[in-house]
């Protein structure tokens, strides 16, 4: 069920009616893991200006992966995906934010890391499209989708960091 909605908890009541905020799905797929990349991509969320408010280490069900994955079932990279996501731990993280999907995905940088300019995750940290080392929802749609889909209700954490007003006006 779509229990998290995307309902911010924030310091300033203003804020609290925009539409603007929103919650994104990010992962660190096996290979960020493996690296050990986690502190550096959760750093550049983190110092961005988003909120944490989901955020777990995770071996991935096969089933979970392709449900995840189900609008690339057509695709010939399709099999090795599934067994890519499934290789090891990933880090499950929920951010909300002011645009946190749109800017989230320019964070990370084009899902061929040879196309991601410097600067991004992927530009700065990765080399193949098949090890892109992160993950983050392409829609507000998505993000409250696959937040629902990787997140049990009880997992997520609802908090306002006292900083609020010195990120949003
Ligand atoms: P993104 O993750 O940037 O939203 P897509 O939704 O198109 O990109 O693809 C999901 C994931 O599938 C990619 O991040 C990548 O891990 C994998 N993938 C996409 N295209 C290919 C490809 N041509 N070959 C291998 N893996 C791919």
């Amino acid at each position: 069920s779509l229990k998290c909605s995307a309902k911010p908890y924030i310091f300033l009541p203003h804020l609290a009616a925009s539409l603007e905020v929103e919650e994104t799905y990010i992962m660190i797929k096996p290979d960020g893991v493996q690296r050990g990349l986690v502190g550096e991509i959760i750093s550049r969320f983190e110092k961005k200006g988003f909120k944490l408010t989901g955020l777990k280490l995770f071996e991935c069900p096969k089933e979970l992966a392709e449900e995840h994955y189900k609008d690339l079932q057509s695709k010939s990279f399709f099999p090795n995906l599934i067994s890519y996501i499934t290789s090891g731990p990933v880090v499950c993280m929920a951010w909300e934010g002011v645009g946190v999907v749109e800017s989230a995905r320019k964070l990370i940088g084009a899902t061929n890391p040879l196309n991601a300019m410097p600067g991004t995750i992927r530009g700065d940290l990765a080399v193949q499209t098949g090890r892109n080392v992160v993950h983050g929802s392409d829609s507000p749609e998505n993000g409250i989708r696959e937040i629902a889909l990787w997140f049990k209700e009880g997992e997520l954490c609802k908090w306002a960091p006292t900083i609020d007003p010195w990120l949003n006006e």
